[in-house]
């Protein structure tokens, strides 16, 4: 498959980012990549399309920063839209927000609320599934929105962190996990 050994060979491993005792997974070699970033693009698409290849979703939501990167190509792919998640304060018109918990603190994710007719189905993509946090926040906030996130997907799960776990009413694909 394409996509995972694309992911296999261009995720680079960066120790004690952004703290001491962090092993980060650095996306930027897989991005710089052109025949490897198509790879993972397509793959993320497909999840998008039902058994006769046709869109199964009417939006593609990406989170900021690295979610936009992977979401807006999958969009175009599928010919829908493309709907940004964005951190406080960025979104200019009217919002819903969802706060959660990080690790340190607290962060804020807003969507503007007409971003979707009511009952949109919608693909959430981000890059990595962690904790969980960020991707439970945006599904809860796709629904106080009035669409419906029928799947999400990243390209890594760490799966020792159990995120999937935050998602127990969305199906979660992740192409890799370690
Ligand atoms: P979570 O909310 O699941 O704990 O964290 C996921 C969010 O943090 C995602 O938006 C993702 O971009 C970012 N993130 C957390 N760990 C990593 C990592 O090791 N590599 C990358 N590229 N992003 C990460």
């Amino acid at each position: 498959d394409r996509a995972v050994d694309a992911l296999t060979r261009l995720v680079r491993d960066v120790p004690d980012f952004p703290e001491p005792g962090v092993l980060f997974k650095d996306i930027a070699p897989l991005l710089a990549d052109g025949p490897g970033f198509a790879a993972v693009v397509a793959a993320l698409a497909d999840l998008g399309r039902d058994d006769a290849g046709r869109p199964a979703v009417d939006k593609v939501v990406g989170m900021e920063a690295r979610g936009f990167i992977l979401a807006a190509p999958v969009a175009v792919a599928l010919g829908v839209g493309f709907v940004p998640v964005r951190k406080a304060g960025k979104l200019p018109h009217d919002t819903h927000q969802v706060a959660y918990a990080l690790e340190y603190g607290e962060a804020v994710l807003e969507l503007h609320q007409d971003a979707f007719a009511p009952g949109e189905r919608v693909l959430v993509i981000d890059d990595v599934l962690a904790t969980g946090g960020t991707a439970r926040a945006t599904c809860e906030l796709v629904r106080r929105c009035g669409a419906e996130p029928v799947a999400f997907a990243v390209l890594l799960e760490l799966g020792f962190l159990s995120g999937r776990e935050q998602l127990t009413d969305v199906p979660v694909t992740a192409l890799t996990t370690t």
